[in-house]
């Protein structure tokens, strides 16, 4: 049996169902000590504890230089196959053509007065970007670099540096190489883990620092990212992926099958979830589970999280289950019903909403253009998906004249002074002066 199938409320109320999912937070492995003296050790040793921990964990040859060189580049870019770098170029430009619509401007407005006041958006300076290793380089994650590196240019950061651990034979999988290339970025680091991340927020001799990080990793850079906060920008804390598909009878079980195996063969930490008031239909899917898992090539770890993780809900009616779905906030929210559009205006929480029996959750991933990385862990109550903003920043204009502070100016110094703060009121009434014109 690879999911079970519970009634809610009947055998497991809401309350008892986000307790039992919280538990993939703890995956009870404390790497946060660890973490932080490799934090230490770069600040301190720079390049030589980068080298050290880069030869000592991926790649015991690693030349002096981190920084792969541009013939490299240029290599890889030739020995990947035209028509995947079309695809990856269809799906930059997508995803490129979605961020472009979150780009904010700045503003001003003036009053009467002359007054003028006004927000100015400005990109980050400098961006670091994480793409994980990928099992040995053996499953680059390119996506992941596209859905970092997009809204950042987009923002208008053009100094963007890119790491990754390097294989055993210190070089990077052609294909990070290629997309890197294709996004026109050449500054790429061979360097991974904790010390990667340390090298981009402290920088090193052979990588400056950057302002913002950004992208997915395992459980130490997740920890070094978090320790950093304050630090630098970071994206987000991105806990194990998780789907929510809410089904009603017009559902295809082999789709919801297949798109909750989608999320389980991620990480044995992932949630892949179906809510359903069709009793007959969960059976069905449960069922279909079981058949599309024999044939999986990632069949043990999709079983495990599935036993561990998933579950087929059975609610009493449509409303309790979109009242669970906004319980949950998933990261990844499919609407497998006869009218999704409908349903839509309901949903208060989710990071990505899939509508439709044509809509898989990897159509997201990989290429309509909306950014994947998305909050996880029921935080889809409070943040949102990657974005332009994420690489941006906001400074408040204020530009008032001789005439604003002598009208006003006693009603600041007032409100200074009710705070106590006696500096305050005479640095505005310093102004009030008659000779302070
Ligand atoms: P990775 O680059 O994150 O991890 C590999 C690095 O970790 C290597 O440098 C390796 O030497 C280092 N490492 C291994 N053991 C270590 C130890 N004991 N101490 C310190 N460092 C150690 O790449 P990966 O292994 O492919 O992992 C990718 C991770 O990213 C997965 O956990 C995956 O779930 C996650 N991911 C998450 C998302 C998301 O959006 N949430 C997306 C993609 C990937």
């Amino acid at each position: 049996m690879p999911c079970r199938i519970l009634r809610v409320p009947a055998e497991m109320d809401v309350d008892a169902l986000l307790s039992w999912l919280s538990g993939r937070k703890n995956p009870g492995n404390d790497v946060t000590a660890r973490v932080r003296d490799i934090l230490a050790d770069v600040q301190q040793r720079g390049d030589t504890a980068l080298r050290d921990y880069t030869r000592r964990f991926d790649a015991p040859n690693l030349p002096s230089r981190f920084r792969v060189p541009h013939r490299d580049i240029a290599a890889a870019l030739k020995s990947v196959a035209a028509s995947d770098l079309d695809i990856l170029r269809e799906a930059i430009a997508r995803v490129r053509d979605f961020h472009a619509r979150q780009a904010e401007q700045s503003w001003f407005t003036t009053s009467a007065d002359g007054t003028v006041l006004g927000q100015m958006v400005r990109p980050v300076d400098r961006v670091g970007l994480y793409v994980p290793g990928g099992q040995g380089g053996e499953t680059p994650l390119i996506s992941s670099l596209i859905m970092n590196a997009v809204p950042a240019q987009v923002a208008g950061v053009t100094d963007i540096a890119v790491i990754s651990p390097p294989r055993k034979d210190s070089t990077l999988n052609p294909y990070i190489l290629a997309t890197a290339a294709l996004l026109g970025l050449t500054e790429i680091h061979r360097a991974g883990s904790a010390w990667g991340i340390a090298a981009l927020a402290y920088g090193t001799a052979s990588i400056r620092p950057c302002d913002v990080i950004a992208g997915p990793g395992n459980i130490y850079v997740a920890t070094a990212k978090a320790l950093l906060v304050g630090e630098v920008g970071i994206d987000m804390i991105a806990g194990p992926s998780e789907i929510t598909i809410l089904a009603d009878e017009s559902a295809d079980p082999e789709y919801l099958a297949a798109d909750m195996l989608s999320q389980a063969e991620h990480d044995p930490l992932a949630a892949a979830i179906c809510i359903t008031t069709n009793p007959k239909l969960a059976t069905a899917l449960r069922s279909a589970l079981d058949r599309q898992l024999a044939t999986l090539p990632r069949h043990e770890l999709a079983r495990r999280s599935l036993k561990d993780w998933g579950a087929i809900l059975v609610a009493d009616d449509t409303e309790a289950g979109i009242e669970l779905v906004n319980r949950l906030a998933p990261e990844h929210l499919e609407l497998a019903v006869a009218d999704p559009f409908a349903l839509l205006g309901k949903i208060r929480n989710a990071g990505a909403i899939f509508l439709g029996h044509h809509c898989p959750e990897p159509v997201g991933d990989y290429f309509a253009g909306p950014n994947h990385v998305l909050p996880t862990l029921g935080t889809a109550r409070f943040s949102s998906a990657l974005s332009v903003q994420s690489f941006c920043k906001k400074s408040s204009i204020i530009a008032t004249s001789a005439a604003y502070v002598t009208e006003h100016g006693g009603k600041i110094a007032r409100l200074a002074r009710l705070e106590g703060l006696e500096a305050h009121a005479r640095s505005v009434e310093a102004r009030l002066k008659p000779d302070a014109n």
